[in-house]
């Protein structure tokens, strides 16, 4: 993986590639490119041991125009600021693309949650949702998870948040378990939109996605439940691999098997019915019909994408191509489905759940499902539509041009104040 691309210049550089195409004035463009607030914390927490430890925390309020601020928590060590506003930006525009009524915001701890107890994780997460409750509320920002958070952390947030304002507010965040305000189709969803948007794009380049062979690097939420997705409507699994290495099997694995056997020893590696194993790198350029980086930004940058020899990428993962390398993909006439459509399933699930907590009533799986495929397959269509009405360069491009028509009007519509 690159060290090379800072995440938050190139989603400055992807939203001017799409802002040439569009008649959106300079200073607007410019006011669309950095957040409106970004807050940063020293969280004090007591460990097991006595002793206090200081963690840096983030939270990147990127634009409101359309909706209340939206985005996931990360914890992980090369958390930064410089990442957490590209990631706050990426979350604006993926809630234009899928047309939800959000603006964009993410937050993030530099912790490696491996080093620390459960007991001791509660702590650093109450002591961030305490920083963060005048920022955030169902009106105003509503946080769900991201690497290395889930319905735990949500929980622990919603508890503090609601304790704190003595009040039932569920709607505060979103990605909780069943029993405390989740919804139904949650955990799934952002694996369920790629495997959409994978079926779409085999759809509109006229080529079969059952038997099609498919390559995956990350293995964790949005990967694995990506590859099962896509091993159900007849594709074949023949790689899969997370940070340990990856695992090949040119039959197709049975991504069942995998997960579970990364569940019971924390890694895919050692997989027994796999026929190989190799790096990265080999994963990711491996001749297959679809590649779908789904770990972390920079996965894929110019020096790998010469090598890569995959038809269709579709992009799990936030920012895994480096702009450098998108320009080399779009120039193999690789089609790429940029990030902000693919994974646009968790934030539009995220969206009904929050539907659901104001409501007060819960869908059922089905309905969730469904109203999800309708939001991605519209989605794609009115993507597909600027691609070929504009004569634009690749989908990225047409995805921000949709976007960002969209935040640009909100703007414009109500003006600027004070
Ligand atoms: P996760 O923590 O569940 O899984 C991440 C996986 O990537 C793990 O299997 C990890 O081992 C693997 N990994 C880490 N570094 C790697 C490397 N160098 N090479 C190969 N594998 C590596 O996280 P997730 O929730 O699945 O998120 C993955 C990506 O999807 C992130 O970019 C995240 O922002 C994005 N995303 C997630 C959601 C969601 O709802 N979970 C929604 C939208 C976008």
């Amino acid at each position: 993986m690159s060290d090379e691309a800072n995440p938050f210049e190139s989603l400055q550089e992807q939203i001017d590639d799409a802002a040439a195409f569009l008649d959106v004035p300079a200073d607007v463009v410019s006011r669309l490119k950095s957040p409106e607030r970004v807050l940063e914390m020293t969280l004090s927490v007591e460990m097991d041991d006595g002793t206090i430890e200081g963690f840096r925390g983030f939270r990147s309020q990127f634009n409101g125009d359309r909706g209340p601020y939206k985005g996931g928590i990360r914890y992980h060590p090369n958390v930064s600021r410089d990442e957490v506003k590209a990631l706050s930006g990426w979350m604006v525009y993926k809630c234009a693309v899928v047309d939800i009524p959000y603006g964009g915001g993410k937050g993030g701890i530099v912790i490696d949650p491996r080093d620390y107890s459960e007991s001791e994780l509660e702590r650093v997460t109450r002591a961030f949702a305490t920083e963060l409750r005048p920022f955030i509320g169902p009106d105003k920002d509503i946080p769900a998870p991201d690497v290395n958070t889930g319905q735990r952390e949500m929980n622990w947030i919603k508890d503090t948040y609601e304790k704190l304002e003595n009040t039932t507010a569920p709607g505060v965040i979103t990605g909780k378990s069943l029993d405390n305000g989740g919804s139904e189709g949650r955990v799934e969803a952002t694996g369920r939109s790629v495997m959409l948007a994978a079926r779409e794009a085999f759809d509109y380049l006229g080529k079969e996605i059952e038997g099609a062979t498919v390559a995956i690097q990350g293995y964790g939420n949005a990967g694995s439940v990506a590859a099962k997705l896509l091993e159900d409507l007849g594709a074949r699994v023949v790689a899969v691999s997370d940070s340990s290495g990856a695992v090949f099997d040119p039959e197709g694995l049975d991504t069942r098997a995998v997960k579970q056997f990364k569940r019971e020893t924390g890694s895919v590696t050692g997989y027994d019915d796999a026929e190989e194993e190799f790096s990265n790198d080999d994963l990711l350029t491996m001749d297959v019909d679809l590649l779908v980086p789904a770990a972390l930004e920079n996965a894929i940058d110019a020096e790998l994408a010469d090598q890569v020899t995959a038809d269709v990428i579709v992009e799990a993962a936030n920012g895994p191509v480096t702009p450098d390398a998108d320009d080399i993909l779009t120039e193999k006439e690789v089609t790429l489905v940029p990030d902000i459509l693919a994974n646009a399933g968790g934030v539009t699930v995220s969206y009904f759940e929050w539907v659901q907590n104001r409501q007060r009533f819960a869908w059922t799986e089905e309905r969730v499902n469904d109203e999800l495929e309708r939001v991605i397959v519209d989605a794609f269509d009115q993507l597909v539509d600027a691609y070929e009405d504009k004569d634009l360069p690749n989908l990225r491009t047409a995805a921000y041009v949709v976007a960002i028509r969209r935040v640009a009007d909100a703007f414009g519509g109500a003006g600027t104040w004070p």
